[in-house]
């Protein structure tokens, strides 16, 4: 049986490192944006067992401590560490769905991507939520609210013939850089660095139809149409040189997956914690 787990060691902490997905400001205005259209019941409860702390503040938990965050694949006879660092990240099949899991780059193991982990942790917040102790219960909820946020950050996403999510070195206003990066931080930043309130109070001008267009479905559907959605960033090859004309071109994805995001976060809190 897969489970989380929390180990906390020096060791881990100095080996910080890896896919980051969304930087703070996108986490921070997904889960902003969320926390404005939590229920009132949901937010109270989400209150009580985060000991007041707003979503935010935990935003950016699972990229702060990645080492921390494990999956434990049990005994293995090839005798592979069997503990891995949680993925934030998810493959699509030639078909565009989302497959069960993800191949770990640099190992045998085919571990489920980061929507099973948010489907896990909703089911176990939502039905088992008296039986879980401080530190999973709390895990659980960093896990939700920080891997919907990264299911919907176009350079999350592996395709078939492409599992690059954007590892590779392209030229942004002449300086040298990950591709992946640009869509961590640099899209988001460029032209005007908003803070994470001021991204959230411009982005979330949805109506009423339209959020309720967007929370419809799961969280696999959500990443079926994240994936057909995002696949345009790869027209983007390495060395490529990116100006303001890549940001005006690109922007609108990023700004939409963000608003997305934040919609659904707080379907899926309401749906666990309102009750
Ligand atoms: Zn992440």
């Amino acid at each position: 049986m897969k489970r989380l787990t929390f180990i906390l060691t020096l060791a881990a902490v100095c080996s910080l490192q890896g896919v980051s997905a969304w930087g703070r400001l996108g986490h921070a205005t997904v889960a902003y944006m969320a926390e404005q259209h939590l229920t009132e019941q949901a937010r109270a409860n989400l209150d009580k067992w985060l000991d007041g702390k707003s979503i935010v503040y935990y935003a950016s938990w699972l990229d702060d401590y990645k080492p921390q965050m494990l999956v434990d694949l049990g005994y293995d006879p090839d005798g592979d560490d069997r503990m891995h660092q949680l993925p934030h990240t998810f493959s699509v099949d030639e078909n565009g769905d989302v497959v069960p899991g993800n191949h770990w780059p640099g190992t045998k193991k085919y571990l489920a991507n980061c929507i099973h982990y948010i489907e896990e942790s909703a089911e176990m917040l939502k039905n088992h939520i008296a039986e879980l102790d401080d530190s999973t219960r709390l895990a659980r909820i960093q896990l939700i609210v920080h891997c919907v946020g990264d299911m919907h950050c176009p350079g999350h996403i592996r395709y078939p013939g492409n599992t690059t999510i954007g590892y590779y070195k392209v030229v942004l206003f002449g300086e040298e850089i990950r591709y992946h990066t640009i869509w961590d931080t640099n899209i988001l930043q460029r032209p005007h660095p908003w803070s994470f309130s001021d991204l959230a109070w411009l982005l979330d001008r949805y109506t009423a139809e339209e959020q309720a267009e967007i929370t419809s479905g799961t969280p696999y559907d959500w990443g079926r149409e994240s994936a057909a959605a995002s696949r345009c960033i790869y027209d983007v090859k390495a060395g490529d040189k990116l100006d303001n004309n890549f940001i005006k071109t690109y922007k609108p994805l990023a700004e939409t997956q963000l608003a997305k995001a934040g919609y659904r976060l707080a379907a899926v809190l309401n749906a666990i914690f309102d009750k």
